[in-house]
């Protein structure tokens, strides 16, 4: 059947430049260039690009331009490109689409519309450079109050505190599992939590032996499929996640096929090699918020209560009611993953229509939880398209105590948002397991680059609450009068619990 579809972008290469170094055909991993040795020339097919722009970086003499075709379809903004193409790519195969990364719909955005508040004059500034600002942040049940024992000389805590995950940065790296990405990933973003003081999740696809050195700041997630759990992997965390859902595919579960499932991911997944690794869309014991108490506490006496536990859920209508049964279901901590998350594969209906922007489900969630006296119970980490410094100061202001970055480690780590991680090509050897396209990944250089990031982020949030007067995070945390809003509506703004800058 002959294919209608146009290409999406254009390869363009100044033949006067190139050298026929033939760099862009080993890095291609779409088969988009290939050497012509007859006519001496490089020749490309555009309809193969996926935009990764990876021999463009890596053209030692910059001859080559990606753009996206000019020849769209007449303009029509019912019949988007988007929409146009998406119907002609079904008819040719019968599919439903998928895509990687998460949903780029732009008015899905509110961190765009909020604005953060400043000293000036009246109340000071503080200088972070001159004073400390603290953004150390504690995860995990708070008590109401504490109690003191007065001896003779001494004083001590009386008041038993839970068990919580101390960050030194309120930017944690969220769920992303051994087999969406490569062990080269995992160790990159061990590590980098380990330099940061804070913690990696390691996801639903177990965590491997080669890492167990760093799990002081691994926290382990147990999904609907319970890949690699067992006693030794819920006792090696420094706490446990349950994932309920994903931001990027609410509802939805996830299918690792079984050629991707090697002899080293099957080992830590703990299901034969070569078997599809599917992860049901419902935990088969899990229907109602006393199911769900069972398992944090079955996971709690299992270690003890040696460790926090947190339940992951994906930001939908619903999420306020939801996370006031998750508290009373004995959680630690709350993660709301919103409808920009991301993931390696996800059907496109799904990722681009199900669920809710972050903002307003933080917002919501927090005030929920204190309207009814238990905000303290838990934490609230706030996940799903955290794209800045100021997303995460945002975040916190509108109620969360620390946010979850992926996307954004990734791209430190050379990811260029191509959106075709569900191919198992990712050209940057990040979103794939293939053994040959993982070494593209350096963990030494990846570790050093999202380690930059998250220390260029934490100095950054030190100076926006330094110019707010804040010495610590904590005092920011749900403080919403630092936030105003522009381009809302007065709803958008009660839901968001900001006013309209101005005012
Ligand atoms: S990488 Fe650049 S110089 Fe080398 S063959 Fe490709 S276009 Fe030519
Ligand atoms: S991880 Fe790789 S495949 Fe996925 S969006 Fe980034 S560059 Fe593309």
């Amino acid at each position: 059947m002959r294919r209608y579809l146009l290409p999406e972008y254009i390869v363009e290469r100044d033949d006067l430049k190139c050298t026929r170094c033939k760099i862009c055909v080993e890095q291609c991993t779409y088969g988009v260039h290939n050497y012509n040795a007859i006519k001496n020339m490089i020749e490309s097919r555009s309809e193969l690009c996926v935009d990764c722009l990876r021999c463009v970086l890596f053209c030692p003499v910059n001859a080559i331009t990606v753009r996206r075709n000019p020849n769209v379809y007449k303009e029509n903004y019912h019949w988007t490109y988007e929409f146009i193409t998406s119907i002609k790519r079904q008819a040719d195969t019968g599919s439903a689409l998928l895509s990687g990364m998460g949903c780029d719909k732009q008015n899905l955005t509110y961190w765009d519309k909020l604005l953060l508040n400043a000293c000036q004059v009246t109340n000071p500034p503080i200088d972070p450079i001159r004073e400390p600002i603290e953004i150390r942040t504690y995860l995990g049940g708070k008590p109401k109050m504490l109690e003191f024992e007065f001896n003779d000389e001494d004083i001590t805590l009386g008041t038993k505190l839970g068990p919580c995950l101390c960050a030194e940065t309120p930017i944690l790296f969220a769920a992303m599992s051994y087999g969406a990405l490569n062990l080269n990933v995992h160790e990159a973003l061990a590590r980098a939590a380990v330099d940061c003081g804070t913690y990696f999740n390691c996801g639903e696809g177990g965590l491997h032996p080669s890492l167990y050195k760093y799990s002081d700041h691994t926290i382990v997630q147990v999904a609907s499929g319970r890949f690699g759990v067992d006693l030794k992997y819920l006792s090696v965390g420094a706490a446990i996640e349950i994932k309920i859902g994903q931001g990027a595919k609410p509802g939805i579960g996830g299918h690792l096929p079984g050629e991707k499932v090697s002899d080293d991911i099957a080992m830590v997944r703990m299901i034969p090699a070569g078997t599809d690794a599917i992860s049901p869309a419902p935990h088969h014991d899990i229907y109602s918020i006393e199911d769900l108490r069972q398992l944090i506490y079955a996971l709690k006496e299992t270690v003890e209560y040696t460790k926090p536990v947190a339940v992951k859920i994906a930001a939908v209508h619903n999420s306020a009611a939801i996370a006031s049964g998750i508290v009373r279901a004995g959680a630690d901590i709350i993660v709301l993953d919103g409808v920009r998350g991301a993931t390696g594969a996800a059907p496109k209906a799904i990722r681009d229509n199900v669920g809710i922007p972050i903002e307003l489900a933080v917002a919501s969630v927090d005030q929920r939880l204190r309207d009814e006296g238990v905000r303290d119970e838990v934490s609230l980490i706030a996940s799903g398209g955290i794209r800045s410094s100021a997303d995460v100061v945002k975040a916190v202001a509108l109620g969360a105590d620390a946010v979850y970055i992926g996307t954004a480690a990734l791209i430190a780590m050379g990811c260029t948002l191509c959106q075709k991680c569900y191919t198992g090509k990712c050209p940057w050897g990040i979103a794939t397991t293939d053994p040959e396209i993982s070494k593209r990944l350096n963990p030494e250089d990846a570790y050093k680059r999202v380690v930059n990031l998250v220390k260029a982020w934490s100095i950054e949030i030190k100076e926006m609450l330094g110019a707010m007067g804040m010495d610590a995070i904590e005092s920011l945390r749900g403080n919403r009068e630092q936030l105003r809003g522009v381009g809302l509506t007065d709803r958008e703004l009660e839901i968001l619990g900001v006013k309209m800058a101005g005012e």
